[in-house]
């Protein structure tokens, strides 16, 4: 126990610990020249596309420092707001820190609020300037910044590259000098923290913990305390680039368990094991249930695929246990699910993974957060409303509320006022603005949760080019005036196209609509009239043209129903569209009301 270490990595988005984890697998020898490849960590695929870390990651290292053999257990953990649940549960498994900050970007938003969760927790955070090799690096002034956010010497500070690998000796051996290594007792009844499950098609659920007193052994009888089940430890063993099979894992070490279960939701991140016989009397603190933040219809492009659908979804669960989804029917798109995700970024993950796993082509209807609906007759009764077309009939509504966030921004003096008005277009209300040092300034607001998963950093970005960044928590509901906006294509509602407006911009929205569907709905043989309501008040109109008749006469030749229906089915492998009464419609027709501005 003495000679162990665990840490994580914590730093904000792109500031460098996939890099540097990297480096320092290669450092300590824990890769073959052939297993090496950028991003080592980040094993799904999506992950490596997309250059972000999703899940998790647990390694162990061996390394020798002044004669002495250590086993260095890292925890790499994703950046993106969406994933920080992540964050919370690596931390929670560790003594140490490493806190990265970017030499060119310095302190950015989550740096701040993953240094507040790992000091929450006790944990020794050693603070890296990572990145000096680049020309655009600013070590003096990133250094003051460091200092003053840490109350740290200068001194304490590692200067590192995870690019070049300079400064990864130090690194290690400030974990090695700086973290403590773990306590706890081996004599005491098995009390082990689950702090990450990852689902595996041939071997189930393995589940990843940290033992804090005793020990788990191969063959054990074992309890999760939350869920009260019982099972075989089948398998246990430590996580190296691939897993080592051992017979025990001792007080203080990390290491995976494997006891064939198959659904994820049966293993709760934050969750106790213990020994069935001999149950520890401590319950360790547990982590709070992950509660999906937004909400969207999946629905098949061909109704045929409902059942195949359900069964991928299910399989999804196995594997993502954030991912929630209940039947649902829509008068437009016919059967499908209502799913609640993390954030967009989750949602657009889970629909890239069904195409790509399952091969499933769904459509994504508008995304909408969870409101609170109260009626006349009974104002003290809930009425969750995650589908647009589950709020009640205004007339019969006392009030509605929404769920608010509490923004944190970083950026340039010289960004606020556009900031200022960007948040104030999204109902932000202005709570604090602090000054981090003469140029730097951190803005906090309390927004409505709505105007921020949608389009929200990408405006960001552009009126701050690139210079702030944003972190954000829930603070409850408040009171709000919202309105449905319907859509009518042809005359007929589609309900999939309705969506929640707050009652101020619903006439610029739904006008916004009309047009935006104009553009992103194709021309077809006949005219497409389009049509924003509120209630039975028609707010706005546009009118789609019908295509010329020599124009589709050129286009089928020889058999045209087969060609049609060849042409048909090429159609709804490549693209998502479905068609609603005798109109098409697009994939990024229900996205319409996210891509206004
Ligand atoms: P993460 O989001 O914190 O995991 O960051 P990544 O490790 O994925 O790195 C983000 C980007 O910064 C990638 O393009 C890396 O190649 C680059 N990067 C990481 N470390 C360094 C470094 O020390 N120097 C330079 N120049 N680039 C780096
Ligand atoms: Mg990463």
């Amino acid at each position: 126990m003495k000679h162990i270490r665990n840490f994580c990595i914590i730093a904000h988005i792109d500031h460098g610990k996939s890099t540097l984890a990297d480096r320092l697998l290669d450092f300590t020898g824990s890769v073959t020249e052939r297993e090496k490849q950028d991003q080592l960590l980040d094993s799904m695929d999506l992950e490596r596309e997309r250059g972000i870390t999703i899940k998790s990651h647990a390694i162990q290292m061996e390394y020798t420092f002044e004669g002495q053999d250590y086993i260095l257990n890292l925890i790499d953990t994703p950046g993106h707001v969406d994933f920080s649940y992540e964050v919370s549960r690596s931390i929670a498994a560790c003594e140490g820190a490493l806190l990265i900050v970017d030499a060119a970007q310095s302190i950015q938003a989550q740096t701040i609020s993953n240094l507040y969760l790992a000091l929450e927790n006790d944990l020794e955070i050693i603070p890296i300037l990572n990145k000096v090799d680049l020309p655009s690096a600013n070590p003096e002034e990133v250094t003051d910044d460091i200092v003053d956010l840490l109350g740290c010497d200068p001194e304490e500070i590692i200067h590192a590259s995870g690019k070049t690998g300079f400064g990864v000796d130090n690194i290690l051996e400030a974990i090695i000098k700086r973290i403590p290594h773990p306590k706890g007792n081996y004599d005491e009844p098995l009390q082990a923290l689950i702090f990450d499950s990852v689902y595996n098609s041939f071997r189930g659920v393995e589940t990843y913990f940290r033992v804090m007193n005793g020990s788990i052994k191969k063959g054990q009888r074992i309890k999760f305390v939350a869920t009260n089940k019982e099972y075989n430890a089948d398998e246990v063993g430590t996580l190296k680039l691939s897993q080592v099979v051992r017979k025990e894992i001792k007080t203080g070490d990390v290491g995976y368990l494997i006891t064939g279960i198959k659904d994820a939701r049966e293993v709760k991140v934050g969750d106790t094991i213990t020994d069935a016989k001999n149950p520890t009397t401590k319950v360790l603190a547990g982590f709070e249930d992950v509660k999906p933040m937004v909400f969207a219809g999946i629905y098949p492009v061909d109704t045929e695929d409902y059942e195949e659908l359900r069964n991928s979804m299910e399989k999804l669960q196995l594997n993502d246990a954030s991912l929630v989804f209940v039947p649902e029917s829509s008068a437009a798109l016919g059967f499908g699910f209502r799913c609640g995700f993390l954030g967009m970024l989750h949602m657009e993950i889970i629909q890239e993974r069904l195409e790509r796993e399952f091969n499933m082509t769904v459509i994504t209807t508008v995304p909408n957060v969870s409101y609170h609906a109260f009626k006349r007759k009974d104002p003290d009764e809930i009425i969750i409303v995650n589908n647009p077309t589950d709020l009640p009939d205004p007339s019969s509504l006392d009030r509605v509320e929404e769920p608010y966030i509490k923004a944190t921004i970083i950026t340039k003096s010289d960004y606020i006022g556009n900031i200022m008005s960007l948040c104030i277009e999204k109902r932000g209300l202005i709570t604090n603005q602090t000054y981090l040092t003469t140029e730097r300034v951190e803005l906090t607001f309390d927004m409505p949760l709505a105007e921020i998963v949608f389009d929200f950093y990408d405006r960001l970005k552009t009126v701050s080019k690139g210079y702030a960044s944003f972190d954000y928590s829930p603070i409850g509901l408040r009171a709000s005036k919202l309105v449905r906006v319907d859509i009518l294509l042809n005359a007929q509602p589609v309900d999939a196209l309705s969506s929640l407006i707050h009652a101020d911009n619903a006439h610029n929205i739904g006008k916004k609509m009309c047009e935006k569907l104009k553009e992103l709905i194709p021309r077809q043989q006949f005219d497409i009239p389009i049509q924003a309501a509120i209630g039975a008040k028609i707010i706005s109109r546009e009118t789609i043209k019908a295509l010329r008749k020599d124009v589709t006469a050129k286009c089928y030749g020889g058999d045209i129903s087969r060609k049609r229906k060849l042409l048909e089915k090429q159609k709804k492998g490549k693209k998502r569209m479905r068609q609603v009464g005798n109109v098409e419609i697009p994939q990024q027709a229900f996205m319409a009301v996210l891509k206004l501005n």
